[in-house]
């Protein structure tokens, strides 16, 4: 146990050196900026975020070495007998104990790295107010949804793949299809409490105030709710979430203890622009068109490791790293054209969140509010946007507001 602490000390310490050696370039800065961000607000906004590109690209590094060490060699094989013995040769539970092997080795080695990014560093920046036990029982039921998600999954696609080796990503796309419907509409109230507490939202003009902006944009809402975000962090948003009967408002206590009403008010017609476009519809579409996508490739790469002698049928469990690194490595690519989706999705939300709140001094306002608060880049390599930005920078988004 000492020594596994002893290890895991040293990664983190090698983790916080990749940092200083690769991520500063030091600050850039611009009028724009000036106006209205400190010099050294910006400059701590890029170590923040400078170093979570690097790390981004050490995960990425770790997951394509872990997942191709095992498709090239003759460890999945291996595990895979291993997994049949335990199973006494039942091809559910030998592929059932085999991705769960999988799935734990890979959560366990990127476990280092998960505890420096989100706990140790995520303190030395002053964002979390999370103490280590909280942190690792998020990380316990993070793998334990896990685990009961995924484990059913891959016994399904498996019994597709069996059935028919060539065309089984056809009915998986659908059942996955489904199941992305399902956890749309359910997550709200079944996986959010997990890991929140949601209560109703206390202040009275506050919540009059919410209604009243969902009535003017057009969406029916059933709850306002404040989620104990401040138990884990400083960092503040809100969303709209659901369908129907699970639809809701939810605002983190951060926002609202720290935001005028104004600025609550114009952080939810951003939301509720998302709404306006259906944004979230969209996305579920994309999702299901890629996963088609995304599918259909790997069934071809699947066969083709069987004619290498990766493994014996595209059905047999030790051919699953190679699926997964299919989709992983399709995923990534296609990283730039999803975050420009979302990117446009966002732009749209902010114009949305202008017209219906008719307040630009309060959106400007939030928006340099937020970037302060949650560490922003603010002026962002262009490299890095182009890869991993979800959100146009924030001085765009301001822009857009500058306009007359
Ligand atoms: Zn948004």
């Amino acid at each position: 146990m000492r020594t596994a602490a002893a290890a895991m000390g040293v990664l983190c310490a090698g983790l916080a050196l990749a940092e200083m050696t690769f991520g500063g370039s030091g600050p850039l800065v611009n009028d724009m900026a000036l106006r209205y961000f400190t010099a050294e607000e910006i400059a701590r906004g890029k170590s923040y975020v400078e170093g979570r590109y690097v790390l981004f690209g050490v995960r990425t590094a770790i997951t394509l070495a872990f997942f191709i060490l095992l498709t090239f060699t003759p460890l999945s094989r291996t595990l895979r007998d291993l997994s049949a013995v335990w199973a006494g040769h039942r091809p559910w539970l030998t592929l059932t104990l085999y991705a769960a092997c999988l799935l734990l080795c890979y959560r366990l080695l990127l476990l280092p790295m998960d505890l420096y990014s989100g706990y140790f560093r995520e303190h030395i920046y002053g964002l979390s107010t999370q103490w280590l036990g909280g942190w690792f029982k998020d990380w316990t039921k993070g793998l334990l949804l896990q685990v009961v998600l995924l484990l059913p999954t891959v016994n399904v696609l498996y019994l597709f793949i069996r059935r028919d080796p060539v065309r089984w990503f056809l009915p998986t796309t659908g059942v996955l299809a489904g199941l992305i419907l399902l956890l749309t509409f359910l997550a709200p109230v079944l996986i959010d409490p997990l890991f929140h507490t949601f209560t109703p939202l206390r202040d009275a003009d506050l919540k009059a105030r919410v209604l009243k902006l969902a009535d003017r944009a057009g969406i029916p809402v059933e709850e306002v709710l404040e989620v104990d975000a401040s138990r884990r962090t400083v960092k503040a948003n809100a969303y709209v979430t659901g369908f129907g009967r699970t639809k809701r408002i939810v605002l983190y206590d951060t926002l609202v203890k720290r935001s005028s009403p104004d600025e609550v008010e114009v952080v939810l017609a951003h939301e509720m622009g998302h709404r306006i476009y259906h944004h979230l519809w969209k996305g579920v579409g994309l999702s299901i068109v890629a996963l088609f996508l995304g599918l259909g490739i790997a069934a071809i790469f699947l066969r083709w490791g069987t004619t290498r002698g990766l493994s014996a049928h595209p059905a047999d469990p030790a051919g699953l790293p190679l699926l997964v690194l299919t989709l992983f490595v399709l995923s990534l690519v296609t990283l730039p054209l999803q975050n420009a989706i979302s990117r446009r999705f966002e732009r749209q939300a902010d114009l949305a969140a202008l017209g219906l709140t008719e307040n630009r001094d309060a959106y400007i306002k939030v928006e340099v509010d937020l970037a302060r608060s949650n560490l922003a880049d603010i002026i962002p390599p262009r490299w890095a946007v182009f890869l991993l930005y979800t959100h146009p920078p924030v001085l765009e988004r301001i822009a857009i507001a500058e306009q007359p």
